[in-house]
């Protein structure tokens, strides 16, 4: 039996290739030694592609560790994933505390009154806590200071063995995709710390000792003292920096942004279009009426810059984007119709744009134009395997 069709069209949608991430984890874990764990990111709705079928995927190929952004987001996972290691990245809120309990979520701890306060919790409730420990080794964000932290390390050691459970030592680099020898000096940081952890410690093979990001991978160290990664954009099909070595991965975009073509309509020389007005035609000009606008995820910043396909064919913006609409050139494209698809981002036969290319018209990075894509665009799914 064929599904029932949606009752109302979509007007603005991505597609998420699950075969693609598939593929994409595969060539990641191809690249770095066997005994490295994977955490996969799958923070802020998984990058935006659905936090759901990316989890439920990610599951059915064999990962076990996950890492989110706070308690809310791991409630989440942990409902997708009863046995999943779910590690918050983010400060934990006083009273979010006993919901670490609730859901079996690990915890990223940065300081003594972090710890306290996780312990005190964790006595109350006969539960042992499991948490990472963060160190800062020029991130200025989250971790202790690099120079204070073997204390911390060690008071938590043994002051709160009964209540907390070291399962992490980890750090975070800033520029690992710009700047490869600052990224050498925090690894050498972070080791000087590593070097003084209590023997106990130290002998526990279930410690995960980690700090690379996808861009990370490039410097990662063979032998070094890491034993996991933290993995978002890459396995979401982007390298970090387009000249990156990881380029060779040759990860593939899960993620397609599409919209329809609503209206088309032709405007004489001297139109302006758009609120303020900020472009003029030239010429007589046919113009598509895209369905969709910031309201989306297309930025203000897209407006007389970035382009959309139709047809395989790359049209222009023309004027402002607004919220739910959008204005391209279509004069070189007679063969485009009202119900047109309009590609933002991604495929057609003919045509391609990449969301680096996107990134580079609405000056941002690829992090930022996942997180963009509003609520009002479904999330589509391909590929979804029933198990
Ligand atoms: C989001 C995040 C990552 C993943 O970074 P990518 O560059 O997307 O691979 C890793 N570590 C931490 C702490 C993060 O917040």
């Amino acid at each position: 039996m064929s599904p029932a069709p949606p009752p109302f069209a979509r007007r603005a949608w991505v597609e998420i290739d699950l075969s693609a991430l598939e593929r994409n984890l595969g060539k990641i874990k191809a690249h770095i030694p066997p005994r490295i764990h994977y955490i996969a990111i799958v923070k802020a709705d998984a990058y935006g592609h659905g936090l759901a079928p990316i989890v439920t995927r990610l599951l059915q190929c064999g990962v076990e560790n996950f890492a989110v952004a706070n308690v809310r987001e791991g409630a989440d996972v942990r409902e997708i994933g009863p046995g999943a290691n779910i590690l918050v990245l983010g400060p934990i809120l006083p009273e979010e505390i006993p919901r670490l309990a609730d859901y079996q979520l690990t915890a990223t701890l940065s300081t003594p009154e972090e710890a306290r306060a996780l312990a005190t919790h964790a006595a109350a409730r006969r539960h042992r806590q499991p948490v990472h420990i963060k160190i800062d080794t020029g991130m200025g964000r989250m971790g202790a200071w690099h120079t204070t932290a073997p204390q911390l390390i060690r008071d938590i050691h043994q002051q709160h063995a009964g209540t907390l459970d070291i399962r992490g030592i980890c750090t975070h680099f800033p520029s690992a995709d710009t700047d490869p020898r600052q990224t050498t000096r925090q690894r050498h940081l972070f080791q000087q710390v590593l070097d003084t952890l209590p023997r106990e410690l130290n002998a526990d093979a279930r410690l995960l000792i980690h700090a690379d990001n996808s861009a990370g991978l490039d410097t990662l160290p063979p032998n070094g003292p890491f034993n996991a990664i933290r993995i978002g954009l890459l396995q979401y099909g982007l390298t970090p920096n387009p000249g990156s070595p990881l380029a060779h991965i040759n990860p593939e975009p899960v993620l397609s942004f599409h919209s329809r073509v609503g209206l088309i309509k032709t405007l004489p020389p001297g139109a302006t279009l758009s609120y303020n007005r900020t472009h003029t035609l030239a010429h007589t000009t046919r113009i598509a009426i895209i369905t969709a606008g910031y309201g989306d995820g297309i930025p203000l910043s897209a407006s007389n810059r970035a382009q959309v396909l139709i047809h395989g064919q790359r049209c222009r913006i023309l004027g402002r984007v607004t919220m739910d609409q959008t204005l391209v050139d279509i004069t070189a494209n007679p063969d485009a119709t009202a119900g047109d698809t309009a590609t933002l981002i991604g495929t057609q036969p003919g045509g391609e744009i990449t969301l680096r290319e996107f990134c580079s018209w609405t000056d941002t990075i690829p992090w930022e134009v996942f997180c963009s894509i509003t609520k009002r665009v479904e999330r589509a799914p391909r590929g979804l395997r029933i198990q």
